[in-house]
């Protein structure tokens, strides 16, 4: 067997995570960029908490600023990432927007704009990418971040719960067609991550979570950040169409 630190090593590699400025992709930059990637953090703002992160342990780490709820980001991305490195060799989807909502109360609106970034743009962003590795016959990995909710349904959050199980959806048609060119395709499924998405939950709602919670606690953003090493990794190199379920054993589908 490989020396089980290599497994894990992403030296050399270059990795894209969307979302890079805050919560779990903050987490899942510097979990890359200590196994030794070169991260490329995309964000519609700054990401100097991110970048400084990373240099402190002596990293790599370069901001892309681009708006994901627009199609021209696609080409931005690609254009400001490659002004630096050859190729990309790992990407992660995990920009996402939550908006609550009694299912009866949905607009089309709302359900457009969620729809928009947390699947139309991950599908487009992994083909833009995925196009490149096809081309140049070096295969790659794509990361996409699900929800316990793609399982489960959610209340309050029908569009979300929607394009969460597209995204596995997506993951398994991708992993399936583009698997021989060297490309996997997994999804990391978090359950319940204490991230800004999970603040706006009263202390009340979260104790009746987390006493549903085998683990007994909430997720931490280490906790989604190493299943996404691992799937980066030569560790996961025969794993592909997977979802992974990080959530404690809240659910165990
Ligand atoms: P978060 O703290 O709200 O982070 C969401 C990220 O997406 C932020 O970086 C945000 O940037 C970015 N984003 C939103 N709209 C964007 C846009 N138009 N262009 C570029 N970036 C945009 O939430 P999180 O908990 O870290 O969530 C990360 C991922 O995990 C999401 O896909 C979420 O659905 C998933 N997830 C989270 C949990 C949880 O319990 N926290 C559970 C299951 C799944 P801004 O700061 O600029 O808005």
């Amino acid at each position: 067997m490989n020396d089980i630190m290599n497994l894990f090593s992403l030296n050399g590699k270059n990795a894209v995570v969307t979302g890079a400025n805050t919560g779990l992709g903050q987490g899942i930059c510097v979990a890359l960029a200590a196994a030794g990637a070169h991260v490329f953090g995309v964000a519609r703002r700054s990401c100097d908490e991110t970048a400084a992160k990373i240099a402190a342990e002596g990293g790599q780490f370069t901001e892309v600023r681009a708006d994901l709820s627009d199609f021209a980001a696609i080409d931005s991305i690609l254009e400001q990432v490659h002004a630096h490195a050859d190729r990309i060799d790992i990407l992660v989807n995990n920009a996402g927007i939550i908006k609550r909502c009694d299912a009866i109360d949905v607009t089309p609106e709302n359900w457009d704009a969620v729809d928009f970034l947390n699947e139309k743009m991950v599908f487009f962003l992994s083909q833009a990418v995925a196009k490149q590795w096809v081309a140049d016959k070096k295969g790659g990995k794509i990361i996409n971040i699900a929800s316990m909710l793609s399982f489960q349904g959610g209340i309050r959050v029908p569009a979300y719960t929607s394009s969460k199980s597209a995204v596995m959806g997506m993951t398994k048609a991708l992993a399936r067609e583009i698997g021989s060119r060297g490309i996997t395709v997994n999804c990391v499924a978090p359950g319940f991550i204490d991230t800004d998405m999970t603040r706006v939950l009263s202390d009340e709602q979260k104790d009746h979570l987390q006493a549903q919670i085998p683990l007994g606690r909430l997720g931490s953003v280490d906790d989604i950040a190493q299943s996404c090493l691992f799937l980066a990794s030569d560790a996961g190199a025969y794993i592909t169409g997977v979802t992974l379920h990080v959530n404690g054993g809240m659910y165990m589908g």
